[in-house]
């Protein structure tokens, strides 16, 4: 897993030959959006690993949603446990 945002942002080179001279066409440009000692920091990832870093970003986020129903799920336990043991 990795933390963070996934984030792609589009920019011009600023080669004046280049076909993102236009304006339209821009290059992608992809990014990890995350806190390093509490500061948020943008890391440039490789193109080569794109694909591997959206995935791991993507389990991070299964991995919170999963986390969150399963405590949801607990607390509703232990809040009928609690009810059931209080004495009358
Ligand atoms: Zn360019």
């Amino acid at each position: 897993m990795l933390p963070g945002s996934f984030v792609e942002r589009k920019r011009a080179c600023g080669r004046p030959t280049c076909h993102c001279a236009d304006g339209k066409s821009l290059h992608s440009q992809y990014q990890i959006s995350v806190l390093i000692d509490g500061k948020p920091k943008a890391l440039n990832i490789p193109a080569e690993l794109v694909e591997r870093v959206r995935e791991k970003i993507e389990m991070r986020h299964r991995f919170d949603a999963a986390a969150a129903a399963i405590c949801s799920v607990n607390l509703k336990r232990f809040l009928e446990e609690k009810k059931e043991e209080r004495p009358a």
